[in-house]
């Protein structure tokens, strides 16, 4: 067998980023990923998908697992032989019990090594326009935990000597207690009139920054409601952010931005949006899979020609209905005297691929526009129609049409499923929280986008990356309020820029 062996990796403030190059590689030879709450999720993707993720996050007093039964987990995996990386935030050894967790693989005599990471302690402060040392102010720099309660018996932390020493303070784990802790260090003598920062979820997009005075900060905080995690920031230092507040300057700085990714562009785009401080994030792709009833599906396909009219909603049915047709047939011809509907720009251009033409092709999935483009051509009373639709897709297509007087079957094609688990937290963040922008780069993306059928906000505004994808957009029902000039990813992003 071979020797197992943990990594101890910082995984950075947030921004990916800040991640590091001997942090990525070790996640790319992972076997297992041990992660928890401040790191960043979508750092995950560089692990390989074979690689077994365990989160252990302690999200507000919710301990998923103790610290013991961390350790325990590490030394099993890397005794099974097993290369882990347990990724924590920030870097591992400033309060992150890391120290304690490199004790216990050396106890039990596991390989173990160290990757440092850049920690929220500078970090947050340097993106918040903030030094933590300047010539013209300090010379120290004390970082202190703000997690112990004030006043406990034989607590580790001297607040009197911490008020005492000179320079910047920076306080980690300590926004739930602030008043009290703000109290400690009035009272060991600390000038009310000390400059002081706070700054949560530094380096995302999610950063906030809130400036006040060591009198003032608990009443700001308590005002602004701020939960963890957050950095606070007490010294003169503080004073510079009116000068170097850069990050939160940034153009589309804030905003909150989803990518509908396709695998190959997701990446770089969420990059380029995130280097104009953007808070940009991917919503993984669907995966299509075949219908729970095949048979039943197999079946209406292969009758398809008993039809008077096809209908196709969306690309994947007609790939569906088409996979499964020329499975039965070798001959085309074999669809007999169907005529053929295809939804929208991007349903026709698919079944056009099979080298069929499509006879009537309504913009909009909308029941009464459909019907209506249909009935143009004749009328609908005593006509048989097949509709090739994706399982749980919206039925008032079919009604409409048997009120008109249609015989409608209805051939679930498919389905579509979640590519991956959530992991990367872009779907709970859509349905969690107010985005403002949904980015398209290609039709397909609007599609997968629709089979997620995640909610909407009316809030939300959308860019297309050009004509086409604009039209299979508005076919769908979307609003489009940028189309980019230049229809590539550069472009994309110059005209999201532009709009804000
Ligand atoms: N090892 C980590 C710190 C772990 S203790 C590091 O080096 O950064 C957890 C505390 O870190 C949080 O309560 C908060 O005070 C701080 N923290 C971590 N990431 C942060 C972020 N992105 N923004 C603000 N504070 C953060």
């Amino acid at each position: 067998m071979k020797a197992g062996i943990c990594y101890l990796v910082g995984a950075g403030p947030g921004d990916p980023g800040l991640f590091t190059i001997k942090g990525r590689a070790c996640l790319e030879r992972a076997e297992v990923v041990v992660y928890d709450y401040l790191c960043n999720p979508l750092l995950l993707k560089w692990a390989p998908d074979s690689a077994e993720k365990i989160y252990v996050g302690k999200k507000a007093g919710t301990h998923a697992r103790s610290q013991e039964e961390i350790n325990a987990l590490l030394v099993e995996k890397a005794r099974s032989g097993k290369t882990t990386v347990r990724l924590k935030g920030g870097d591992p050894f400033l309060f992150g019990r890391g120290g304690e967790e490199a004790e216990a693989l050396a106890d039990a005599g596991c390989l173990f090594e160290i990757v440092p990471g850049v920690t929220s302690a500078i970090a947050g402060p340097a993106y918040a326009g903030i030094p933590v040392t300047h010539r013209a102010h300090n010379a120290t720099l004390t970082i202190f935990t703000g997690h112990e309660e004030p006043g406990k018996a034989n607590s580790a932390l001297d607040y009197e000597a911490i008020a005492r020493t000179p320079g910047t303070k920076v306080m980690l784990m300590g926004v739930e207690r602030i008043e009290a802790i703000v109290g400690e260090l009035l009272a060991a003598g600390m000038a009310g009139q000390t400059p002081v920062a706070l700054v949560r979820w530094a380096t995302t997009g999610a950063q906030e920054t809130l400036t006040g005075t060591l009198e003032t900060i608990p009443g700001l905080v308590r005002e602004a409601a701020i939960k963890p995690p957050a950095i606070v920031v007490f010294g003169d230092v503080v004073t510079l952010r009116t000068k170097l507040n850069w990050f939160e300057k940034l153009p589309l700085f804030g905003k909150r931005i989803a990518v509908t990714r396709t695998r190959k562009q997701a990446g770089e785009f969420v990059e380029r949006l995130r280097a104009l401080g953007a808070d940009a994030f991917e919503l993984p792709t669907i995966r299509i899979e075949p219908p729970l009833n095949k048979k039943e599906f197999y079946e209406l396909v292969a009758d398809a020609h008993i039809y008077d009219w096809i209908v196709f909603t969306s690309p994947n049915g007609a790939d569906a209905f088409f996979t499964a047709f020329f499975e039965i047939y070798r001959d085309a011809r074999d669809l007999g005297a169907a005529r053929i509907a295809a939804i929208g720009p991007a349903t026709a251009e698919r079944v056009r691929s099979y080298h069929l033409q499509v006879d009537v092709q309504p913009e909009k999935y909308v029941a009464e526009e459909i019907v209506e483009e249909l009935q143009k051509e004749t009328s609908l009373e005593n006509l048989k129609i097949l509709l090739a639709r994706a399982e749980g897709a919206r039925e008032a297509l079919a009604v409409e049409l048997v009120r008109l007087g249609a015989i409608v079957d209805e051939a679930v094609a498919y389905r579509t499923v979640p590519e991956t688990s959530d992991i990367s937290g872009g779907i709970r963040r859509f349905r969690e929280e107010e985005i403002d922008m949904i980015t398209f780069t290609s039709s397909s993306t609007v599609e997968n986008f629709l089979a997620l059928n995640l909610p909407l906000s009316e809030k939300t505004t959308t860019a297309s990356i050009g004509p086409i994808t604009s039209k299979t957009m508005r076919g769908r029902g979307l609003q489009v309020n940028v189309e980019a000039k230049r229809h590539d990813i550069p472009g994309l992003v110059e005209a999201i820029r532009k709009y804000w």
